[in-house]
């Protein structure tokens, strides 16, 4: 997840005459990306292999695979950090449906389990429902709560340009709606799913417990679907819902964050990360999310090999494993580069999408966005139009000993179509937009390269 820029004016860039051949290169690495696609067909060739949820076997099985490709590629160094991971698994039973009411009985509902939650055992859980906006809603119910499912049906308010904004205002009914409703004697949990596209595929996603409040389960309704519920309850407002579950979490399994890297001629030891991360959910293959930010970050090693460019600093590619579920991945690399003698330059992070390029927003002490934001003129051959100081991504975010973490932004406006779900595939990924990123990271991994931060 990316946050956003925490200013809206962006300043005006002077031309600087001085960048004529970063120039010419911006636009050897753009021009290498659109037509020999690289990036997207290896992309092609992930999600071909399905999803990779943390833990399970095929996200061991992706990260083998790009090892091979990174080596394939000639990097100069490959290798794994081991890394220990929740393992939750969805089962093969996700069930709802009203069984109780004259008017709706036996009518399914579609959903989607919310990562983490307990199941429900062979039963299910059968409750009426009692439907909130938000959390004051749900504290106002106090008693009634009492036995019932809650449903939490605020949606991502569409009015709002930034998405990812919106998605932040609407996602705490997802992460914490179990807890807050099991304070007051709920026994399961529904959300709307937290989605820009209004149809019936559910979104997933991260949900979390308390130890000492009991756990509940917890699901995605689709959109059209929670918007039905919304009706039905105004009609019959004690039809009862049964939920099935057999999601269950197992113990920690072995993983790795997988390193690809273009040792640096002059100074080996300061290094320039560029990534994303390797896990998706289980819904949809995790194309958008985020095999596009792990495959454009590997792509922009290979953009410098192909064009016959030779790093100064070393050119770093990490797949950070388990953003989805646990951060673990982030966690790891970030202690590694605390404790390693190596010098952080800067860490970009790539999980924000496919879309069009559009800007950098940067964790950093205004002097070094000052001087990023003056290398508008070759960026913008890229199609960034902005340099903005604000939050890099939680992979990076950690590394403090950088000097700058940075997000990439593309165009977010259908990021949340896709995001947890099976809207996810390969075919929503347009290749112009994907490898423009790819060439964006690599113009701006080039930059900080040849004149440092
Ligand atoms: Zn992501």
């Amino acid at each position: 997840m990316l946050l956003f820029p925490t200013s809206s004016s962006y300043s005006q860039t002077k031309i600087n005459n001085n960048f004529k051949e970063e120039m010419k290169i911006a636009d050897q690495l753009v021009r290498s990306a659109l037509t020999e696609r690289k990036g997207y067909q290896l992309l092609k060739e992930l999600t071909d292999m399905g999803p990779r949820l943390s833990g399970s076997e095929n996200s061991v099985k992706a990260i083998m695979w790009a090892k091979k490709k990174m080596e394939e590629a000639g990097f100069d160094k490959v290798w794994l950090q081991p890394v220990m991971i929740p393992h939750w698994v969805r089962g093969t039973v996700e069930q709802a449906e009203i069984v109780k009411s004259k008017l709706f009985k036996n009518r399914k509902l579609t959903i989607a389990t919310l990562g983490g939650s307990i199941g429900t055992g062979e039963k299910g859980i059968t409750a009426e429902v009692l439907e909130v906006k938000n959390f004051d809603e749900l504290r106002a119910l106090g008693e009634k709560a009492k036995g019932k499912i809650i449903f939490m049906s605020r949606p991502l308010d569409p009015g709002i340009i930034q998405t990812f904004r919106g998605y932040g205002q609407a996602v705490d009914q997802r992460v914490f709606g179990a807890i807050e409703a099991a304070k007051h004697g709920a026994v399961g949990v529904m959300i709307k799913s937290i989605t820009t596209k209004y149809d019936n595929v559910p979104h997933t996603g991260v949900m979390i417990y308390n130890d000492t409040i009991p756990k509940i389960p917890s699901v995605a309704l689709g959109y059209q679907d929670a918007d039905f519920v919304s009706e039905a309850l105004k009609k019959d407002p004690h039809l009862e819902v049964r939920i099935t579950l057999d999601c269950k979490t197992l113990p920690d399994a072995q993983s790795y964050n997988l390193v690809g890297e273009l040792t640096g001629s002059e100074f080996p030891e300061e290094i320039i990360v560029v990534g994303g991360h390797s896990d998706s959910w289980d819904k949809g293959v995790g194309a958008n999310d985020d095999g596009t930010g792990i495959m454009q970050s590997m792509e922009v090693l290979d953009l410098f090999k192909r064009l016959g460019i030779k790093p100064k600093r070393t050119i770093r590619c990490v797949f950070f494993i388990n953003e989805e579920n646990g951060s673990r991945g982030g966690e790891k690399y970030s202690e590694y580069a605390k404790s390693s003698k190596e010098i952080h330059v800067a860490a970009i992070e790539a999980d924000a999408g496919s879309g069009s390029p559009r800007g950098f927003s940067i964790d950093s002490d205004s002097l070094t966005i000052e001087n990023i934001r003056s290398w508008l003129p070759v960026l913008k051959r890229s199609d960034i139009d902005w340099v903005e100081k604000g939050g890099s991504g939680s992979d990076v975010g950690d590394i403090k000993n950088a000097k700058a973490r940075i997000g990439y932004v593309p165009d977010p406006q259908r990021y949340f179509d896709y995001h947890h779900s099976d809207n996810d595939q390969f075919a929503i990924i347009h290749p112009r937009e994907f490898e423009l990123g790819s060439a964006a990271m690599a113009t701006l991994v080039y930059m900080i390269d040849l004149y440092g931060l």
